[in-house]
């Protein structure tokens, strides 16, 4: 009810055909029988008659009218939302692309909230397409994607894939983890997944930098550039393991 008051023009869902058919037929009924009342008090003529023609036209017409242009606006908002959602997101993972990412950053730090980005990459990712193939390389991919997303599901956090074999997780102000034991819940996750490939298991390991967001940074590649120098010295010290900035 609140909806029709609001918007009776909106069709976002297909719940809201049903509202916006009856929305516009009771709002044309009440106009129709208005304007006979009208009529019939200046002319003198039969207002119950009047009523009955008043109710007919639009009972009548209104409905499939009203239905056909609630369909073609819900395919409307359908598609505008598809676009904006793929505007946003990485096709393979499903995971936020790096625009994605930024807007939330740029939200984040434009409103004086803490922030960290956590950079995840793959180790020797190269090898793995080296010897199964790139297809091989892409199931890993969307796994490793599906195991941050097990774990933001669970403690919170948008996980985003900047590229390639690259990821970020963006963490909030949520309780509960630390940004080092998040970070080594990612590490020993993804150390302990075997990912199917035609009955081969394939497992990988991930490096890690971590950074948090300090009064200075306006954007997502502020924090970047500190997590990943963090991710270099991952890599630098054998990989497979977890680097914060010492803020953390
Ligand atoms: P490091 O441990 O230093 O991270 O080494 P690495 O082999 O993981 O990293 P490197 O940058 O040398 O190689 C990454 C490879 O990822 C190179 C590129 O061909 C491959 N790659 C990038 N995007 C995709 C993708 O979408 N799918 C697959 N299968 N491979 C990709
Ligand atoms: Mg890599």
């Amino acid at each position: 009810m609140a909806k029709i008051i609001a918007n009776p023009l909106r069709v976002d869902e297909p719940a809201d055909v049903l509202r916006f058919v009856v929305a516009n037929t009771l709002g044309a009924l009440l106009a129709s029988e208005l304007l006979t009342l009208a009529i019939c008090y200046a002319l003198g003529g039969d207002v119950g008659g009047g009523s009955l023609v008043a109710a007919a036209v639009p009972l009548g017409l209104v409905p499939p009218i009203a239905a056909r242009v609630a369909r073609m606006s819900l395919r409307h908002s359908m598609a505008t939302a598809e676009l904006e959602r793929l505007v946003r997101r990485d096709t393979m993972t499903e995971a936020f692309n790096r625009r994605g990412l930024s807007e939330i950053a740029s939200i984040t730090l434009a409103a004086g909230k803490p922030l960290t980005a956590i950079i995840v990459d793959i180790d020797h990712f190269k090898a793995i397409n080296d010897r199964y193939g790139h297809e091989a390389g892409d199931a890993v991919v969307i796994g490793v994607a599906e195991s941050l997303q097990g774990l933001a599901d669970k403690y919170g956090g948008a996980v985003g894939r900047l590229g390639g074999d690259e990821f970020c997780v963006l963490l909030g102000d949520e309780p509960g983890l630390s940004m080092l034991e998040y970070c080594e819940r990612i590490r020993v996750t993804i150390d302990g997944c075997a990912f199917d490939w035609f009955d081969e298991p394939l497992g990988v390991t991930v490096s890690i930098g971590a950074a948090r967001s300090d009064a200075n940074d306006r954007a997502l590649a502020d924090l970047l550039r500190r997590a990943d120098a963090e991710l270099y010295r991952s890599k630098s010290a054998g990989r497979n393991c977890v680097s914060v900035t010492r803020a953390a």
